[in-house]
């Protein structure tokens, strides 16, 4: 019988066993498990079912009324990992290959946290498998606890995978304010950066409505940072070592010179005549000339002109500077909106 201070729980109905022998609350649902299968897996509740005094009391966990107390767990993560130690091996089978749900982040949240070392390698291999099953339909809502699962769990693959799932939805202001949220709260450099750096081409107006305070101070900084960039992008081409097969050692670099500040020039450059784009869209412009200069190499006709006198060779080499360059960048935004406070 529950004793009045019990009442207010209720046992979980799929995981209070009337043979079980340990109670555990979690937020204030009562489970009733099996010890030995909570001790598989070389789990830390071994140690805490054979170790009685260093729970307060040798009944705790004994019924409703003295139960082990989980912190900092939900039901649902909790009822989660019972579900993948009870689970029969086709369920299992069945769950890796088609589920659609979350169960995979809670698995593996509370497998790392009570280390049951396999069962949370399982379900962190398992994450990429439903990513692709649900492709399209994957939004933010599911990026979020997939990215702090792996990040928590530092599993190398899915934190690659995450990130990269990210930039994809640097799109919708909502979906960039949470892109900056999590690459602060995990310290995320990589996604930090293009996060910022996409929501300041978004202007003002949306800097003010969405951000906080020390984000605003954070991007404006890295603004004032990227215009000056900018600002002089024209006359900073970057550097190549010349070919040696090619003979016009001087010239090449003269014309390199000059090709880049044609392409970059504010009053009149290819970029400005190509497309409307920002005067500080650093990504955009080099991205732009990244794919100019492939032009270039292409024998792309509209480009001979511009290509006319420098040397293949250089051309290419002034081609992998360019694109070396970009990655620089993009290795760099985040030092470029740091936080300065
Ligand atoms: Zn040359």
């Amino acid at each position: 019988m529950l004793s009045p201070s019990c009442s207010i729980y209720s046992r979980d109905l799929d995981y209070y066993f009337s043979d079980g022998n340990a109670v555990l609350l979690v937020e204030d649902t009562l489970f009733k498990v099996h010890r030995s299968i909570l001790s598989k897996d070389g789990s830390t509740f071994a140690n805490l079912f054979v170790l009685p005094t260093q729970l307060g009391s040798s009944e705790e966990g004994n019924d409703d009324r003295n139960p082990i107390c989980l912190q900092g767990d939900t039901a649902e993560q909790f009822r989660a990992l019972l579900w993948a130690l009870y689970a029969l091996p086709a369920e299992i089978i069945q769950f890796t290959m088609f589920a659609g749900d979350h169960r995979f982040y809670h698995i593996a949240r509370l497998a790392n946290k009570y280390h049951f070392a396999t069962t949370e390698t399982w379900a962190l291999e398992a994450i990429p498998g439903y990513f692709n099953r649900i492709d399209t339909q994957l939004v933010v809502a599911d990026l979020i606890p997939a990215t702090e699962v792996a990040f928590l769990c530092e599993h190398d693959e899915l934190k690659k995978l995450t990130v990269s799932r990210w930039k994809h939805y640097l799109g919708e202001p909502t979906d960039i304010v949470a892109a900056i949220n999590i690459s602060e709260k995990l310290n995320i450099p990589d996604l930090l950066g293009e996060a910022y750096h996409r929501m300041m081409l978004l202007g003002r107006e949306v800097w003010d409505s969405s951000l906080t305070a020390s984000q605003r101070i954070r991007l404006l900084s890295g603004f004032y940072n990227i215009y000056k960039i900018c600002e002089s992008l024209g006359s900073n081409e970057p550097k190549y070592v010349h070919a040696n097969s090619c003979p016009n050692h001087f010239q090449c670099y003269n014309d390199w010179t000059e090709i880049w500040n044609i392409i970059h020039k504010s009053d009149g450059g290819i970029i400005e005549q190509l497309m409307s784009i920002q005067k500080f869209d650093l990504l955009g412009k080099l991205m732009l000339t990244e794919s100019i200069m492939k032009n270039m190499i292409d024998d792309d006709p509209s480009m001979r002109r511009l290509a006319a006198s420098i040397a293949k060779p250089c051309l290419i080499r002034a081609y992998e500077a360019t694109q070396c360059k970009l990655a620089e960048t993009r290795s760099n935004l985040a030092n470029y909106f740091a936080n300065v406070e």
